[in-house]
């Protein structure tokens, strides 16, 4: 009775293609819950588009793509002396940004091999990789490792074009990876640097940038007539109006009614999110699930792999056994299962 992901095969995919015609060098990002879609799924989905390179948040993700994409692997979290060993050789590229790992990242990865690497910026996100001056040094001093080079990994929004411009004078490299430029940004950096070789990597403009082609639908499991002033749910809330209580697929385990903090950034964010099922704190929320074309309320809030939700009288009640839809994250979101046609 599932929480469940339908794609339009036929108009995600060619959104995947357009996107990777519009961003050469493109290395798609496969990390976290995949998007709503799974790491792994993403991983063939990469083998398919046939891209060289795919790109994973952590260390652990790598056994995820591994079986399923036969090209390199980017791990996006820098190394350090405590990551999990990997042993998948010469296909994992390592990204660094402190001195003291470059140091350390030879002897860990044991003896044969000299570990690929990309050296990070620190750009303005301040998150992780070497400042100008030292990215500059360590570029030209390196031994027993493979510098493949250098990445700047950039706030949300534009104008990134000055900064990358900082970072290519500054510590100077033949490739650069770049993650949240758009592709206007990135053909202008081309057009200027004809001898750099720029790989943007981009997560969410891949997978969802066409949200036309996703839809959630959640399973209603029961339906319960109840009347005004009768109480429901582990809180025992009274009910407001007659009207129907449906029990449908999706709780806090599936992500559902959770909210990202960075989501709520302006007032219109805020309410967006609010919309999507961020629960108020006047303890009534509106759900986000759509029953006879509305947003309806949640009837108190939702549980670990259900949600109860409040649909008036009046309104067309759907049957146990169909499907209503649900706006979600897809980000924060983990789907019982993904259909694709
Ligand atoms: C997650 C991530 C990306 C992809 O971000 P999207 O906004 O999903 O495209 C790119 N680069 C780095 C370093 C990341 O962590």
């Amino acid at each position: 009775m599932p929480l469940s992901l339908y794609v339009d095969g036929p108009r995600w995919r060619d959104h995947l293609t357009k996107t990777a015609d519009d961003n050469p060098g493109l290395i798609p990002v496969a990390k976290g819950n995949g998007y709503g879609l799974t790491v792994g799924r993403l991983a063939r989905r990469a083998e398919w588009l046939g891209v060289d390179t795919i790109a994973v948040g952590t260390y652990p993700e790598v056994a995820e793509v591994v079986q399923r994409f036969s090209g390199d692997i980017l791990v996006m979290e820098p190394w350090r002396p405590f990551s999990p060993g990997v042993s998948y050789g010469d296909r994992v590229i390592h990204t660094v940004g402190r001195r003291s790992d470059l140091a350390a990242l030879p002897a860990a990865a044991g003896p044969g091999g000299s570990p690929r690497v990309l050296l990070e910026a620190l750009t303005s996100m301040r998150r992780h990789g070497f400042a100008a001056d030292d990215l500059a040094q360590v570029g030209r001093s390196i031994r027993g490792l493979r510098v493949e080079g250098h990445a700047v990994h950039l706030p949300l929004g534009d104008g990134h074009v000055a900064e990358v411009e900082r970072w290519l004078a500054a510590a100077p490299a033949r490739r650069w990876f770049a993650s949240h430029l758009r592709h206007d940004e990135l053909d202008e950096l081309s057009r200027r640097h004809p001898d750099v070789e720029f790989r943007p990597r981009v997560g969410t403009a891949l997978w969802l940038g066409d949200r036309g082609a996703l839809q959630a639908m959640a399973t209603v499991l029961d339906a319960h007539r109840v009347r005004r002033g009768e109480q429901v749910g582990y809180r025992q809330r009274r009910i407001g109006r007659d009207g129907t209580v449906l029990i449908v697929s999706g709780g806090t385990a599936h992500g559902v009614a959770l909210v990202a903090p960075n989501a709520a950034a302006s007032p219109r964010a805020r309410a967006a999110a609010l919309a999507q099922g961020g629960l108020s704190a006047s303890g009534r929320a509106l759900s986000p699930y759509l029953v006879d074309g509305k947003q309806r309320w949640f009837a108190e809030p939702p549980h670990m792999q259900v949600s109860m939700i409040f649909v008036p009288s009046g309104a067309t009640c759907p049957d146990v056994g169909d499907e209503v839809k649900l706006q979600v994250r897809f980000t924060t979101t983990t789907f019982d299962r993904v259909v694709v046609s």
